[in-house]
């Protein structure tokens, strides 16, 4: 009678050889041949990752009468096996009459898989009373459930079968049950079996040195690990742990060093097993070698197992090792490397309980990761605590701020510096150069140029690069061409040119840019990608396309330079302004990358300056297609829709604003008054001598009213009336910082003022009538380049 498993499969008919199934597993057409139990077979491994392939192939095999075939029912609880679905192997094991040894242990395997040791064994014991065939690989199996559910007489019951059949001698099942017995402390059964093998595999040595060392019979250990090594077995962590054990075992300190030897030699230093007994080992034998416990905490930290290195340490503690702060340190540094915060913490939190004191190379190392993760507040935290702060603690900290875009605090470290009387290195000095390029700050810049010559530091190339681009920055190019004057000629790598290259073109000097270019040519230095985005800027900024032009192809024929997107974003930025529109147009059609972001925006404003409405539209479509991150160009869009009168659109753009919570990023202006740095936000009333600011402001839009100036508020999305729009113009940052300059300096001097965003048009253009009413020079680097605004004009010619 078959069970009610296989009424399931009574719906799927006997079909004939060589014809296609309409079971219901019709999607599936079976080709039959003339032996259809090898072709059944062959189907099941096809299917063997597939339970309704597997089940459908066994319909086949029920219709087909072929179900008591060993072989291929062997193969197909196999399949089931291998499927997870141990129930049905289980049932087409139960249909056939005489199963033979290989069905039976595919099912014996099945549990064991499954971890169901009582089962596994319960199903021995029916392979038994069915009087089937319980061969060596059945034995073996079998007895490995014995060993797990720690069953002993079930197990020596088996021994009993294996050794009455004869089998016992088979590697896997011998080392089964030399496994077996260690486990049970029967050292003197195991060894017998042992000995009596020829092949012994790394999985019986391993069981029965293991089990000596259990039993504390550490000489026979080391004496079959000598063995092992003789017959030319390699150990594995295991063995290794094993023996580390026993040196322990014996309190053999020596031998425990050799073994470590040893270990390293078979690169197992980063092995969690072996490392965690050399740790017990050593804590046990009260070695302090510091040098191997740094090796191997580096070793976990390094390998990612922070949680296992901390654990390490703790052991170490927990067994009254001295442990010094070398240690912990050289973890911080591990952490320092990756910048992972949060292990960094947990370790902070570590040694804060271990009682370690705060030292300052403990300290350092703190405020070192606390910067690398760019956790300010808590590397800061650790820093004021310090005692006795060297220069590394200092450059740690000043680095950290510098790096996070604090430059101005690091400027203010630096004084406390000075003051504690600690003396810079090249790296604190480095970093406070782009401090003061980041901020325009060249007061504090030359300080720091006089520290770097003072301390001979003046002349590396790194840090001759960073001189010029401060100088640069803060708007005085002669500094920076000085700089270039002292460099040596043969120091002179491509990151110092592009630098020089790069400034030069900031302030709109095209031509020396050029000469630039030659020189270093000339000295036999190879231009870059960089060197060609600073090139075809400078000719931007100085309206020299045909140069510009002659550069691209150049660069593209002589040099072989790849061709970026950023190279392809500047030059169509370079046509675009020069109202070569249609050329823009191709090049961004035929980029050899999809057309991105930087090359339509700079299509796009050369559209808005050339007045081209139609191919402007069509920039934008394709703009907002590819949505856009630069919350500037929103303005550009809304404009261009405006233009064209496509008020749906304007609509649309707005829309996009608010719902992406773009938000354009604050603008603010940045003046440099005596020692002191002065930051105005746009309608900022922060400042202390803000009523005189106020009265300045007033001013100046009555006389620039009378001399012509017409507000453009073009620039303002806000959905409010004209008059509030202008009133929102005059509260620009820029001008801000522009009354307060008139305020502070004395006469004719010049104005310096630093904008982090894009000057607008109605500053722009306000800025020349105050330089002519006022007759003083005011120099504005905003995020694009420098602007010279004097007697009414401005030195961009209105290209920014
Ligand atoms: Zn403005
Ligand atoms: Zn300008």
């Amino acid at each position: 009678m078959p069970s009610p498993f296989f009424l399931v499969f009574r719906v799927a008919r006997k079909i004939p050889s060589r014809v296609s199934s309409s079971s219901p597993f019709s999607s599936r057409s079976f080709s039959l041949g003339d032996a259809p139990a090898g072709r059944f077979s062959s189907l099941l491994q096809e299917f063997s990752k597939d339970v309704v392939g597997v089940k459908s192939v066994h319909a086949q095999i029920v219709v087909n009468d072929i179900g008591s075939e060993q072989s291929l029912a062997t193969v197909l609880v196999g399949a089931y096996r291998d499927l997870g679905c141990l129930e049905y192997a289980r049932k087409v094991f139960d249909q056939i009459p005489h199963p033979e040894a290989p069905i039976c242990t595919a099912v014996l395997v099945g549990y064991l898989r499954r971890e169901l040791y009582n089962e596994a064994l319960a199903f021995f014991e029916l392979m038994r009373s069915r009087d089937l065939e319980t061969d060596d690989r059945a034995c073996n199996f079998a007895l490995k459930a014995c060993s797990m559910v720690s069953d002993y007489e079930r197990g020596m019951d088996i021994i009993n079968i294996a050794v009455n059949k004869g089998i016992q001698r088979n590697q896997f099942l011998a080392s089964s049950m030399v496994n077996f017995l260690m486990n049970f402390g029967k050292l003197k059964e195991a060894r017998m079996i042992f000995d009596g093998l020829r092949v012994r595999d790394v999985v019986c040595w391993n069981s029965i040195i293991g089990g000596y060392v259990q039993a504390r019979q550490f000489n026979d250990a080391f004496f079959l690990f000598f063995e092992m090594c003789k017959y030319g077995v390699r150990p594995t962590p295991l063995t290794m742990a094993s023996m580390i054990q026993a040196c322990e075992g014996v309190r053999n300190l020596d031998l425990g060093k050799s073994v470590h030897g040893f270990v390293l030699c078979l690169e197992m230093g980063d092995d969690v097993l072996v490392l965690t007994s050399l740790v017990n080992m050593y804590a046990k034998l009260g070695d302090v070698n510091l040098v191997s416990w740094n090796a191997m905490i580096s070793g976990y930290v390094q390998n990612g197992f922070v949680h296992e290195a901390f654990e390490l340490v703790s052991q170490l503690l927990k067994n009254h090792c001295r442990l010094d702060s070398g240690t912990v340190v050289s973890l911080l540094h591990d952490c320092a490397l990756t910048a992972n915060f949060e292990s960094g913490k947990m370790l902070h939190g570590f040694i804060y309980r271990a009682g370690f004191e705060l030292d300052v190379i403990l300290g350092t190392a703190l405020v070192d990761l606390y910067s690398k993760c760019g956790a300010l507040s808590w590397a800061f935290s650790v820093f004021s605590r310090t005692p006795n702060r060297n220069v590394i603690t200092w450059t740690a900290m000043l680095v950290g701020l510098a790096q996070n875009g604090h430059a101005e605090e690091a400027l203010w470290l630096f004084s406390d510096m000075q003051q504690e009387g600690v003396a810079a290195n090249s790296i604190t000095l480095v970093s406070l150069v782009h401090s003061c390029a980041h901020l325009g700050s060249l007061k504090k810049g030359k300080i720091i140029h006089a520290y770097l010559l003072c301390n001979g530091y003046a002349l590396s190339v790194l840090n001759m690069t960073a001189l010029i681009d401060m100088y640069a920055k803060c708007g005085k190019v002669e500094h920076a061409d000085r700089v270039i004057h002292y460099s040596p000629v043969s120091e002179k790598d491509v990151v110092l040119w592009n630098s020089i290259i790069g400034s030069y073109g900031m302030h709109g000097f095209g031509d020396r840019a050029l000469a630039a270019f030659h020189q270093m040519k000339e000295e036999g230095v190879s231009p870059n990608e960089s060197t060609f985005v600073s090139l075809l800027t400078a000719c931007n900024h100085s309206g020299m396309v045909e140069e510009g032009v002659a550069l691209f192809h150049s660069m593209q024929n002589d040099h072989k330079i790849r061709q970026s997107e950023k190279l392809y974003a500047c030059f169509v930025d370079l046509l675009s302004r020069a109202g070569r529109l249609k050329e823009a147009e191709a090049l961004v059609e035929e980029m050899p990358f999809n057309s991105s972001s930087a090359s339509l925006e700079a299509l796009l404003n050369g559209c808005r300056t050339h007045k081209n409405v139609a191919l402007g539209v069509k920039t934008a479509d394709k703009l907002l297609c590819l949505g856009v991150a630069n919350p500037g160009v929103y303005v550009v869009l809304s404009n261009i829709y405006a233009v064209a009168r496509q008020w749906d659109k304007v609509d649309h753009v707005r829309q996009l604003m608010r719902q992406c919570g773009l938000k354009k990023t604050p603008g603010y202006s940045l003046i440099e008054i005596g020692n002191q740095l002065h930051t105005f936000l746009a309608a900022d009333s922060s400042h202390p001598q803000q009523p005189e600011i106020d009265e300045i402001v007033d001013n100046l839009k009555t006389e620039v009213e009378a001399s012509g100036y017409v507000p453009d508020t073009s620039c303002i999305l806000r959905d409010v009336d004209e008059s509030v729009k202008v009133k929102l113009l005059w509260g620009h940052s820029e001008r801000l910082a522009i009354a307060f300059g008139l305020l502070s300096t004395p006469a004719g001097s010049l104005i310096r003022i630093i904008k982090n965003l894009r000057v607008c048009n109605d500053c722009h253009n306000v800025t020349k009538y105050i330089s002519k009413i006022v007759q003083r020079e005011i120099v504005v680097r905003d995020a694009n380049r420098f602007h010279h605004f004097k007697n009414g004009k401005c030195s961009c010619n209105d290209y920014w």
